[in-house]
């Protein structure tokens, strides 16, 4: 079904509009639908199937259709990503999509300094991507707190295995609410993946690709 007759924020069909996308990629139609509706998603899919919109789309939906005011070193998704730089290129993907909207976006990963990223934090934030080891640092320094956040989204959770990054995971995910949606998506799921996805997942929907 094309974005249109999906039911998302008529804000966002602007943007996808602009951007010339009119149909969604299977990932896109199979992920939308239920993500919209809060449901817990496993996806089984490769960068280039367009997976970065079938998890920012619904979301932003679901941020705007309940606007809260930004709450200081808060905010209401967080998106992990592996690296800095498909960090940046989802925080990027958030604020395309979101351009009508006017939520706060913000990336942050390691290797850089503090102070910046403290002042984006410390202004309370819609969606937050960051690499989790500099993430940890910051919800260690309490300047970052994780209790109110309502969706979580793991990428490339493979690649994160790869990079000794499932333990900083799991102190991340400590730091949240049970009462929260996941979103989580895997090229591949080695044993230690798929057991990471069982803990963190509740009744999820499959998609594969
Ligand atoms: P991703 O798999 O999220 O890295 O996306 C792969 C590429 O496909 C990106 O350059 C997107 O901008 C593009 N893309 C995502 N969804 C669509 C769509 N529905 N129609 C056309 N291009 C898309």
């Amino acid at each position: 079904i094309p974005f249109a007759d999906m039911g998302l924020n008529p804000a966002l069909l602007q943007a996808l509009t602009s951007e010339g996308y009119h149909t969604p990629t299977p990932i896109q139609s199979q992920a939308i639908p239920d993500v919209m509706k809060g449901k817990d998603l496993l996806g089984i899919a490769q960068t280039g199937t367009g997976k970065t919109a079938a998890f920012a789309l619904p979301i932003l939906h679901r941020l705007a259709a309940d606007r809260k005011a930004p709450v200081p070193r808060t905010t209401r998704a967080l998106i992990l990503s592996p690296t800095r730089e498909l960090a940046s290129q989802i925080a990027d993907s958030f604020k395309v999509y979101g351009a009508h909207l006017g939520f706060r976006v913000a990336v942050i990963f390691g290797g850089v300094k503090y102070g910046g990223q403290e002042r984006a934090l410390q202004q309370g934030l819609d969606i937050l991507v960051a690499t989790p080891g500099r993430l940890l640092d910051h919800v260690q320094q309490k300047t970052l707190d994780l209790s109110t956040t309502e969706i979580f989204v793991l990428d490339e959770a493979d690649q994160m295995l790869d990079l000794g990054f499932v333990k900083p995971i799991r102190q991340v995910v400590s730091r949240m609410t049970a009462r929260r949606q996941n979103l989580f998506f895997s090229a591949t799921m080695p044993t230690e993946i798929g057991k990471l996805a069982g803990e963190l997942l509740k009744d999820p929907v499959k998609v594969q690709v």
